[in-house]
């Protein structure tokens, strides 16, 4: 089983994003043309063609870019475009094992240790009757003195 992400896939993956960046910029020049042509002179005001060409030509890179980066992510049977799950699963191998192991820095980062042992709990006796309180316990679960 292939442990890497082959080059082509890398390649996809980053001429995806740099489409999904070009979108973007692309798009928000619409806008951006807008606001700077705001108090200029009607004649120098971007035609509404030029305007939603770049607002939708924007987005359609930024949806195509998406999909190719994607793909260059999952592989094409791991995003689904060819059907062989075998495949699939070998593809979205490397993928996964990333998503897993961001999913397990994020339980790192949140003190949280899935599969490992509970943690030690420290209990607290009561003075009075004796019971075991957790440890940030003020009052007593059994007879609600102060503890
Ligand atoms: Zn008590």
């Amino acid at each position: 089983m292939t442990r890497h992400i082959s080059g082509e896939r890398k390649t996809a993956y980053y001429f995806g994003m740099g489409l999904m960046i070009l979108g973007g910029i692309l798009f928000a020049s619409a806008f951006v043309t807008v606001a700077m042509s705001v108090g200029d002179l009607p004649s120098s005001q971007p035609s509404i063609e030029s305007m939603a060409f770049r607002a939708f030509g924007g987005m359609a890179l930024l949806i195509v870019g998406g999909i190719i980066r994607g793909i260059g992510a999952r592989g094409l049977a791991g995003s689904g475009i060819v059907l062989d799950p075998e495949k699939a699963r070998q593809e979205l191998e490397p993928y996964l094992r990333m998503a897993g192991g961001m999913v397990k820095d994020a339980l790192d980062e949140a003190n949280v240790n899935p599969g490992g042992r509970p943690q030690k709990v420290v209990m607290i006796k009561c003075p009075t009757c004796g019971k075991l309180n957790e440890e940030d316990s003020k009052f007593c679960q059994e007879c609600g003195k102060e503890i």
